[in-house]
């Protein structure tokens, strides 16, 4: 199994059995998202940023408007990048304990830690933009006009290499204190599931076979 090194940064101080350090468990949780949220500090100031994003073997793009602050603190910081950390999170159950303390969530998260670096080549920002809508579903970035030159310079594309990261995942549904288990109250766990479609074209064309196929999937 391939794993990333776990890093101070990577480590968390409680339910370190939850962490995963395979790169397959990392990739499997980022490839079932396409939501991140992106945390970093400007002018000592949190931010906390949801954006769309995609993955290219070791690589996240992500991308905003070129006027955002977060494109203009990554545009600054040069070579270096700007320090970020990015989530994507899957939750997959409510956990409803008999006990108000031991009511809790099965989940899937990745937290991949930055830097965020500015992307400024034309080709690899082009390869960014298919990698986010191909992260989206599959053979999308086949079937869409690619972004003219207005519309490239209106985008700020940042790339994130997976180096420091880590999943957690909770799978193991109830976690009931011995002495709760006569009480009267209801227990369980309640799935969440997300559903896809059906699709609503816009002018009444055929389904692709690309998003029937990603469709069918879910
Ligand atoms: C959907 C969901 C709901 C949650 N609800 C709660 C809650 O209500 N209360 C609660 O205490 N905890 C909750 N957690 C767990 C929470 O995210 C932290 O893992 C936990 O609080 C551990 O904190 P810490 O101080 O030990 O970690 P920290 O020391 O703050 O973390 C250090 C590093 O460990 C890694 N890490 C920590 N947590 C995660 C994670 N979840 N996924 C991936 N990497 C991680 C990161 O790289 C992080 O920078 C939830 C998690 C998820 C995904």
């Amino acid at each position: 199994m391939v794993e990333y090194a776990a890093a101070e940064a990577t480590t968390p101080n409680r339910h370190r059995d939850r962490m995963r350090y395979d790169v397959e468990a990392v990739h499997s949780i980022l490839d079932a998202g396409f939501l991140a949220h992106v945390s970093f500090t400007l002018a000592d100031r949190p931010q906390l940023i949801p954006l769309a994003f995609g993955r290219d073997g070791e690589h996240l793009y992500m991308h905003t408007s070129s006027g955002s602050q977060l494109a203009l603190a990554v545009r600054a910081s040069g070579a270096e990048g700007f320090p970020a950390a990015v989530a994507v999170t899957h939750v997959d159950s409510l956990v409803l304990s008999r006990s108000a303390m031991h009511h809790s969530m099965d989940y899937r998260c990745v937290i991949a830690h930055g830097p965020l670096t500015y992307v400024a080549d034309p080709a690899e920002q082009l390869h960014a933009y298919r990698v986010i809508i191909d992260h989206l579903v599959p053979g999308r970035a086949d079937d869409c006009r690619e972004p003219n030159p207005k519309e490239n310079a209106q985008t700020a594309v940042f790339r994130l290499d997976l180096d420091r990261v880590a999943a957690k995942i909770r799978d193991h549904g109830l976690d009931e204190d011995p002495a709760d288990l006569d009480l009267p109250h209801w227990a369980g766990v309640v799935p969440i599931t997300t559903t896809r479609g059906p699709a609503r074209p816009d002018t009444g064309q055929d389904t692709p076979a690309y998003l029937t196929k990603w469709l069918d999937a879910s």
